[in-house]
């Protein structure tokens, strides 16, 4: 959809990428996509309708990328999907592992646009960062992805095919038994849901903080989202996915009503000077009427706050007043926030300084003595440029061949 004014969000991509082989690729379709694909494809719709199911199945609960290993599908319909369908994934461009136990790959789609995934593991989560466009059109002055033009948005499917890399790369796919109904040792089905899902995997969270603004390829976000949600397939909780924007305010209230997930806000400043400045977007939609936006999301409460993210840049946003001022800005909205304190990671050319530890550290102490959390976030995989956007300007600056040798080195060191 378009949003009328001075930055407007690119006109949506078709659903499915056209592939040269002509095969359609049903990474990121739900079930009632697969299904009608299959009709028009040829298959009665009450066939279509149970074998969609069972596919839907493989794909997302299992992690299959091969027909032939449904094994309940019978025989004739295997190959029959395999010469008109792929279960596709990004091709990798880049992967690299940081000593922290950070991952960042760079990715490539069909039709050759880079993005970027993230994953960070930590004690008690493994939090999975994915990208929502290639680029970005809203040119937030701290954010290096803002530096580069919009290329386009993403499809369900590269943006489903994030979760689904990150889970083949960590071997996370179920192994055993398929579903309930092959439990044979007595589980209810609430016990081995309940198994299911404490079986110590890695990846438990998404946040959609990658490149790009996610509210400005809103309905493929939500498509992509309601998969990932789907207990049939992946079913990670809307609890556990958290949906960042810089604030593009007229979006909040319908991705509260449509997904809502978490929601999180890139404030980074208080007031609207500075905000203009940082997040151009503020122009837009200032201040309060995103505060406003926030207090209105539906589920926002004690137990789900709201998250405001806040970049500290030395002597721009860092200042006792403005702490104090943060404070008051979301006793007035009445907010249930917590804010999260982000250490700038300057690139070269970056036109801010990171805060001094003593500043944040000052900045961090007066709002949690006003009752409201501020974490300060320690920064993560430095050593493999995992900030958004650094690693696809990087690597543009790279050959092709010096990519590949890279690509398969770097597969060989991740196993
Ligand atoms: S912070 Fe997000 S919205 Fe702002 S430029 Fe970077 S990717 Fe775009």
């Amino acid at each position: 959809m378009q949003i009328p004014g001075h930055i407007d969000p690119v006109p949506l991509p078709a659903k499915v990428t056209p592939r040269e082989d002509g095969k359609a690729d049903i990474i990121g379709l739900s079930q009632p996509e697969i299904r009608d694909l299959m009709i028009e494809a040829g298959l009665d719709a009450k066939q279509a309708k149970l074998r969609s199911k069972q596919v839907f199945h493989w794909i997302y609960h299992r992690g299959i990328t091969d027909f032939e290993a449904m094994t309940d599908l019978g025989k004739q319909l295997r190959p029959w999907m395999a010469e008109r369908f792929v279960i596709g994934r990004p091709e990798i461009v880049e992967a690299h592992l940081s000593e922290d136990g950070t991952r960042k790959w760079l990715l490539r789609s069909a039709d050759g646009q880079d993005y970027e995934m993230v994953f960070i593991p930590d004690d008690d989560r493994g939090t999975l960062c994915i990208s929502s466009q290639v680029g970005c059109t809203l040119n937030c002055r701290f954010c290096h992805t803002g530096t580069m033009r919009l290329v386009r948005n993403l499809t369900p499917g590269e943006i489903v095919g994030q979760v689904m890399l990150a889970r083949d790369d960590l071997g996370e796919w179920p192994r055993g038994v398929m579903d309930f109904a092959d439990v044979e040792d007595g589980r209810t089905q609430k016990e081995y849901n309940q198994d299911y899902k404490s079986d110590g995997r890695m990846l438990t969270n998404i946040v959609l903080m990658g490149m790009g603004e996610p509210l400005y390829n809103f309905d493929h976000v939500r498509d992509a989202m309601k998969v990932v949600m789907d207990g049939a397939g992946l079913a990670l909780s809307r609890r556990r996915i958290t949906l960042s924007t810089s604030g593009v305010v007229p979006m909040i209230a319908r991705a509260g009503e449509e997904i809502n997930v978490n929601l999180a806000i890139s404030l980074h400043a208080v007031n609207k000077e500075i905000r203009d400045e940082i997040v151009p977007l503020n122009k837009k939609y200032g201040i309060e009427e995103l505060l406003q936006a926030c207090a209105d999301y539906p589920g926002a409460s004690n137990a789900r706050r709201i998250t405001f993210e806040y970049v500290m840049l030395k002597d721009k946003n860092d200042s006792d007043e403005d702490a104090r001022e943060l404070v008051r800005l979301l006793r007035k909205y009445d907010q249930p926030a917590k804010v999260n304190l982000i250490p700038f990671n300057p690139w070269p050319g970056s036109p801010y300084e990171c805060s001094t530890p003593e500043r944040i550290k000052a900045f961090s102490s007066i709002i949690f003595a006003e009752g409201i959390s501020a974490p300060v976030r320690t920064p993560r995989g430095r050593d493999i440029m995992a900030a958004c956007g650094q690693l696809k300007s990087a690597s543009e600056k790279k050959s092709r061949a010096e990519l590949d040798r890279l690509a398969e080195e770097k597969q060989a060191a991740l196993g």
